[in-house]
C-alpha cells in the first residue's frame, strides 16, 4: 500500500520534532464529501506512545524555563502563520471533515482567535507577591504540570485542538495531542506551522490512533493532566480511568441543547437562527440545537423554519456528515420517530449530491410533534434534525429541558426580558443563549457544559483553562531576619 493509492501521503506520528515511518496497523481515511480515499492512518501502540511521552519529557525542563514572553512570541509568529495559510487548512478541514467552505474557513478564523487569547496569556499570569507579616513576602507562582495530553474529536479538526494546544504550550507543559482517526490531516499541517514558528523539538507530539492509544494516556506514568473532548460514553471512560490513575482531568461529552421558542419572538430572525444552529456543520456541533421547545401558538416561526430548512441543497449550503454509520444512525432517528407518531414536516432523508454520489449527506429535517419519550427527544442525533416537542408554557419547557440528562447549552427566544430571564435561572445547562441559537461564550468567557456534558471542575477555554493547565507554588520568603520577629508575627 504506497503512497500513490491516496489523495495525501500516510500520516505519520510526530515527536522529537519529526514525522516517523512506522510498521502499525492503517486504517482507511475517506472524505465524507465524496467517499474517496484520503489517506490511512496508523493505530499506534503503547510503545509509539512511550516515545512521544518521553520527547515530551526531554523537552519539558528547557520548555518550562523560557518565559512566558518568549513563548508568546513564537505563538505570535503562529498566529500569522494560520492567517497566511487560511485558505489551505480551511480546505484540508472541508475535505476531512465534509463540512462547507464557509464553515471551515470560520472553523480556522475561530482557532486563530484561539491563539489570540494564548498570546494574551501574559497579561493573565502575573504573580501575586504580598508582604504576610514584617519582612516576610508570600509570593504565589503559577508552574505548568508537565507533560499533558489532549484527545479530540472528528467535528472539529482544527478548532478543539486549538482549545487546548495554544494555552497549555504558552503555560509551559509540553503535549502529545491524539487526533480523531477519522480527521487526521488537519493536525499534520498545525505541527508543521508550530515547528515552522519556532516551536523546540518535543514539545507538540502527535499519536495517531484510537482506544488503545486513549487508554494508555490516561494510564501512562509520565502524562500529569488529560483532557478529553467527545461523546459523553468516552468521556466517562476517560475522566475515570484518568483520575483513577491520580491525574488531572477534564472531559467533555456530548450535548441535546434545547431552544425555548415563545410566541412573541421575532419570526425571521428566530426561524433563521434555529436553523442555522440546527444545520450548521450538518448538526455537528456539541452547541447545536437539536429540541425546540415550542411554548404555545409558534406556527408562524415553525413555517419558516420549514421554509429556512428547504434552503438548504446538500453539497451547496450544507455539508456532508462525517460517515456511512453516521448517515444510517441519524436516518434511523428520524423513522424511528416517524414509525412513533411524530410528522415530518421536511424529510432529509435519502439526499443525494449529483457527482458526488459517494459522498454522506442527510438533508435538512424538521420533525413535530416529538414527544419527549421518543428516542429522538433524548438522544445525540449529532445530524441536521430539528425536533419540534410542543408545550403549554416555560415551566412545562423547561422540565422537558432539566429532565435530558445532558446540559451543554439552551437558548431562549422572545422579546420578553422576564421571561428571558426565566428561562436563564431555569436551564441546567453551562452555556445559555438570548435570541442566540449557538451561544458559545467567547474568550476571555470560557467554554463548558454541565451535568453529562462534562466531568471535571473547570472549563477548557479562556481563563478557566490557565486554572486546569497550570498549578500554584507558594513561596514564603524572610531575608534579613529582624530579632525576635517570627515569620507569623
Ligand atoms: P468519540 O467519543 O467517538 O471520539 C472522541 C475521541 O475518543 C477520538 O479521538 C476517538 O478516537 C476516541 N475514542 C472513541 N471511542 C473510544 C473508546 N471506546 N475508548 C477510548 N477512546 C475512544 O467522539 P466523536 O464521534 O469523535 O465526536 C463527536 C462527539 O463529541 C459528540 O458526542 C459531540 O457532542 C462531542 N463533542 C463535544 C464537545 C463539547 O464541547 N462538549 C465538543 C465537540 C464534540
Amino acid at each position: 500500500m504506497g503512497d500513490k493509492e491516496c489523495r495525501y501521503p500516510i500520516i505519520r506520528n510526530f515527536f522529537s520534532g519529526k514525522f516517523h515511518e512506522s510498521k502499525l496497523e492503517l486504517l482507511e481515511v475517506r472524505s465524507p464529501l465524496d467517499g474517496k480515499l484520503l489517506t490511512f492512518v496508523p493505530m499506534s501502540t503503547r510503545d509509539t506512545l512511550d516515545e512521544a511521552v518521553k520527547s515530551a519529557e526531554n523537552a519539558f525542563p528547557s520548555w518550562k524555563r523560557t518565559t512566558v514572553k518568549e513563548r508568546s512570541q513564537i505563538f505570535y509568529k503562529y498566529h500569522s502563520l494560520l492567517l497566511e495559510n487560511l485558505d489551505e487548512l480551511a480546505k484540508l478541514v472541508r475535505e476531512e471533515n465534509g463540512k462547507t467552505y464557509s464553515e471551515a474557513k470560520a472553523e480556522i478564523e475561530k482557532s486563530i482567535e484561539l491563539t489570540e487569547f494564548a498570546c494574551s496569556i501574559p497579561q493573565l499570569v502575573g504573580d501575586e507577591v504580598l508582604e504576610v507579616s514584617r519582612g516576610v513576602e508570600c509570593k504565589m507562582e503559577r508552574n505548568p504540570l508537565g507533560v499533558v495530553a489532549s484527545i479530540v474529536p472528528f467535528n472539529f479538526p482544527s478548532m478543539v485542538p486549538h482549545w487546548t494546544m495554544p494555552n497549555a504550550l504558552m503555560l509551559g507543559n509540553t503535549m502529545v495531542i491524539k487526533p480523531s482517526e477519522k480527521v487526521p490531516l488537519s493536525m499534520v499541517r498545525i505541527a508543521e506551522l508550530l515547528k515552522e514558528a519556532g516551536l523546540p523539538d518535543g514539545v507538540f507530539n502527535i499519536v495517531n490512533g484510537g482506544k488503545e492509544i486513549v487508554e494508555a494516556i490516561c494510564d501512562h506514568p509520565g502524562i500529569k493532566a488529560v483532557s478529553f473532548v467527545g461523546s459523553t460514553k468516552v468521556a466517562k471512560l476517560v475522566y475515570k480511568r484518568a483520575t483513577s490513575n491520580l491525574k488531572r482531568a477534564l472531559a467533555l461529552g456530548g450535548a441535546k441543547n434545547h431552544l425555548v421558542v415563545l410566541p412573541d419572538a421575532q419570526i425571521e430572525m428566530t426561524a433563521n437562527n434555529v436553523i442555522a444552529s440546527v444545520t450548521g456543520c450538518a448538526g455537528q456541533r456539541c452547541m447545536a440545537a437539536a429540541a425546540m421547545l415550542a411554548v404555545g401558538e409558534t406556527n408562524p416561526i415553525i413555517d419558516k423554519i420549514c421554509e429556512a430548512a428547504k434552503k438548504l441543497i446538500p453539497g451547496e449550503n450544507l455539508g456532508a456528515v462525517i460517515s456511512q454509520e453516521a448517515k444510517d444512525r441519524i436516518e434511523g432517528y428520524i423513522t424511528e420517530a416517524e414509525k412513533q407518531g411524530a410528522k415530518i414536516l421536511v424529510d432529509g432523508r435519502n439526499a443525494k449530491v449529483k457527482g458526488s454520489e459517494g459522498g454522506y449527506y442527510v438533508g435538512a429535517t424538521v420533525i413535530d410533534n416529538v414527544t419527549p419519550d421518543m428516542a429522538i427527544a433524548k438522544e445525540e442525533v449529532f445530524g441536521p434534525v430539528l425536533s419540534i416537542l410542543r408545550t403549554n408554557d416555560v415551566t412545562e419547557a423547561m422540565a422537558i429541558e432539566n429532565a435530558n440528562p445532558y446540559g451543554n447549552a439552551a437558548a431562549v427566544f422572545t422579546q420578553s426580558g422576564g421571561a428571558a430571564r426565566q428561562v436563564i435561572e431555569r436551564a441546567s445547562a453551562g452555556m445559555v443563549g438570548v435570541n442566540i441559537g449557538v451561544p458559545v461564550p467567547r474568550e476571555p468567557f470560557s467554554f463548558g457544559g454541565w451535568n453529562e456534558s462534562k466531568f471535571g471542575a473547570l472549563d477548557i477555554t479562556g481563563k478557566s483553562s490557565i486554572e486546569f493547565w497550570t498549578q500554584l507554588k507558594k513561596v514564603t520568603v524572610k531575608w534579613n531576619a529582624e530579632h525576635g520577629v517570627n515569620w507569623m508575627s
